[in-house]
């Protein structure tokens, strides 16, 4: 990896047409996210592999240790038993497929390691459903909820999730009203009580046993919106601290995405 000096000679690697697809407004805002670290430079789809091989690997980032790391957990499959496994962590078995619900959406896996799923799969999901199915106790949530930095192992790493996830979302909260509703019809959300003296509150699960919430105060009297993900308590039982941040990160870029081809 190169840490660059600023922004500048992040911005001379890109393709500067400007298409939105990383999620920012620019290349150059693209950039200036990649230098504060709010981005890693695989949320441009369209920089060559010397590039995200010159600015990948950053704190946080998947890079090539997450496509390696996928590999891994691949080959580990292999030796996996899919109905216990199934059985463990509450997914079905159909045509030597292990199939669970992933944000609402059938996401299956055979002993190959290969996904069958309509969901695009990056390392930032791939890895944290490898690390579920092979590791993941199966502990059912308990409605406890804590932020991500009282997580064990997450408050090290909780600044960069903060930025890279809750201020991203809380962004496309702020420019899209109508984000809550999608993400009951797309995401199989479900709307709940208001936590946490929010003014919405959504719970959404990444697997059956590891559910999220996501809370969105308004603006007001001009103090500006907030925006905090929170996790079950138990969620550490069933993927590691590493997992739910890149679950964290990628549904937010996912969201980012889908947002901007819908316009908005
Ligand atoms: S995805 Fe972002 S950084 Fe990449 S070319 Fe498009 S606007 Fe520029």
């Amino acid at each position: 990896m190169s840490r660059p000096k600023n922004a500048m000679e992040i911005f001379k690697h890109l393709e500067k047409s400007n298409c939105r697809e990383c999620g920012e407004k620019s290349c150059l805002a693209f950039a200036g996210a990649v230098f504060t670290g709010a981005k890693p430079i695989d949320a441009c789809p369209r920089v060559d592999d010397a590039t995200r091989a010159l600015f990948k690997g950053g704190a946080g980032e998947t890079g090539d240790n997450g496509d390696i790391y996928l590999s891994a957990l691949q080959q580990e499959m292999k030796e996996c038993d899919l109905a216990e496994a199934s059985r463990r962590i509450g997914g079905t078995v159909s045509e030597e497929t292990l199939i669970l619900k992933v944000l609402g959406k059938d996401f299956g896996v055979d002993r190959e390691g290969k996904f069958h799923t309509t969901l695009h799969v990056t390392p930032y999901l791939g890895v944290p459903f490898l690390n579920h199915v092979l590791h993941g106790k199966g502990v059912p949530a308990k409605g406890e909820w804590v932020s991500y930095r009282d997580i064990p192992g997450g408050r090290e790493q909780y600044n960069l999730f903060h930025r890279r996830c809750e201020e991203n979302l809380k962004r496309l909260a702020d420019g899209h009203t109508g984000l809550f509703d999608d993400l009951v019809h797309l995401f199989n959300a479900r709307e709940v009580p208001p936590q946490f003296q929010s003014d919405i509150s959504v719970v959404l699960h990444f697997f059956p046993t590891v559910p999220f919430m996501i809370c969105y105060c308004n603006d007001q009297d001009g103090l500006g919106s907030s925006l905090n993900v929170f996790y079950d308590r138990t969620a550490i039982e069933n993927v590691d601290a590493e997992s739910l941040f890149y679950l964290g990160v990628g549904f937010t870029y996912m969201l980012e995405r889908l947002a901007l081809r819908h316009g908005s």
